[in-house]
């Protein structure tokens, strides 16, 4: 799950992270409530209008029709208002949300911390993240924040750093203090570069996080370590251990077709291509994602109805997987175990039945239990349905009747 910078910066506000304050807002009277607010809090006197939605880039990303960016710098609760307004319930188009951008529901008002003083302001990435190959937590940093982090490993990779950590000991004082130095930092700002990343680390760990980027990681004038932005995923599969989180679900923020499909426990995900998929097991979906694209087709979407493939769950599967209009074919591959291929057949006749008006040619392959009898059921059903018991057959099938379409 994907939170928005303002949930995620107050998640590593309670474990003592340093952040950029900042009060959140749905309207333009919202928003000068909270830069007065805010005002009063901190001291500041200008504040930045940041555009929430689950994308990165927006300080560059344009909002449609329009010059205004999706963060902007605000010198008077007049400049506050008017950027505001320019954002509010518009599409926000950043390198990150593709073309079609995405509206904004919110936006954070944050105190300025650009602000001058003794020494300069510096900008350094940070995140950490899980290296599944080794099991273990990394922390890549950078002395070149703020900017495109991919550019950076493109151009000049030897500016970024890596430290390893192992989950089961914890990141270690010696670790955080190699990261403040590798970044340049001396004085109090070493310091509280140290606290800093083991208070975020801490964070990371606690809530199950999947990732954290800090993009910028700030020292400010005065030596104070924030995080200026934070990109914050939690691992869904730990998210039974942190119930409060589920209200920070922004569902406007996810593909409706997945969110429908998580209702009645299917595992969906969608893909960018024409031919529909539906079977029973992650790892038999992926080898007949894998047997579609050597057949020379693209999946429309990742689709595995479980264990139970009854009659109920493969209607429904079939109208999720039919609300794609990018949808040419549907491949149905189930392996009869547990459940009986006899058994499958009759339903996906039923719910051939129940729909009505399916365009889109089906390709059906049961194999398992019963198999045989289940061929028998679909070629004598009289609906436009195909039947293959090799998957390479079904696959090559599928990319026949796609092109013949
Ligand atoms: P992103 O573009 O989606 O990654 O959004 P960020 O939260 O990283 O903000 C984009 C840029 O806005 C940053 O890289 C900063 O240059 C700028 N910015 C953010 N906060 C402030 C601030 O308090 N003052 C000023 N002057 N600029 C800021
Ligand atoms: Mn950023």
């Amino acid at each position: 799950m994907n939170l928005h910078e303002y949930q995620g910066k107050s998640i590593l506000k309670d474990f003592g992270v340093g952040i950029q304050r900042g009060i959140v807002a749905e309207t333009v009277q919202q928003a000068v409530h909270a830069a007065k607010e805010l005002q009063i809090q901190t001291g500041t006197g200008w504040w930045v209008v940041k555009s929430q939605i689950h994308a990165g880039g927006r300080g560059k990303g344009k909002i449609s029709g329009s010059d205004q960016n999706g963060v902007a710098l605000a010198k008077s609760l007049e400049d506050v208002a008017r950027i505001a307004e320019n954002i509010l319930g518009k599409i926000l188009i950043t390198k990150q949300t593709g073309p079609h951008g995405k509206m904004v529901n919110k936006v954070l008002i944050a105190e300025d911390v650009y602000y001058p003083g003794a020494s300069e302001t510096k900008e350094f990435y940070l995140s950490v993240l899980l290296d599944r190959s080794s099991g273990r937590n990394i922390i890549m940093y950078s002395t070149e924040g703020g900017m495109d982090i991919e550019s950076v490993a493109e151009k000049t990779p030897n500016l970024i750093f890596k430290e390893e950590i192992d989950p089961s000991v914890g990141i270690q004082g010696f670790q955080t203090r190699k990261i403040a130095f590798n970044l340049g930092l001396s004085g109090n700002a070493f310091k509280e570069m140290t606290k800093f990343v083991m208070a975020l680390y801490e964070a990371y760990d606690t809530i199950d996080a999947s990732m954290f980027e800090i993009n910028p990681l700030l020292k400010t004038s005065d030596d104070k370590i924030i995080a200026v932005d934070a990109k914050v995923n939690l691992d869904d599969n730990g998210l039974f251990r942190h119930k409060d989180f589920e209200a920070m679900r922004d569902k406007t923020e996810e593909d409706p077709t997945e969110l429908e499909a998580g209702e009645y426990n299917l595992n969906y995900v969608k893909l960018d291509g024409n031919v529909g998929c539906m079977v029973n097991g992650a790892g038999l979906a992926m080898a007949t994602m894998d047997i579609i694209k050597l057949a020379g087709g693209e999946p429309a979407n990742f689709l595995d109805v479980g264990g139970t493939a009854n009659a109920a769950r493969v209607e429904q599967a079939f109208r999720i997987i039919l609300k794609d209009p990018n949808v040419k074919a549907i491949l149905v591959n189930i392996f009869g175990g547990i459940v009986r291929c006899d058994r499958v057949a009759n339903g996906i006749v039923d719910a051939y039945q129940n729909i009505g008006n399916i365009k889109v040619p089906i390709i059906i392959r049961l194999q398992g239990t019963n198999a045989k009898e289940a061929k028998r059921i679909i070629d004598e059903s009289g609906l436009k349905v195909y039947s293959a018991i090799q998957l390479q057959e079904a696959a090559d099938l599928v990319n026949q009747l796609i092109k013949m379409n």
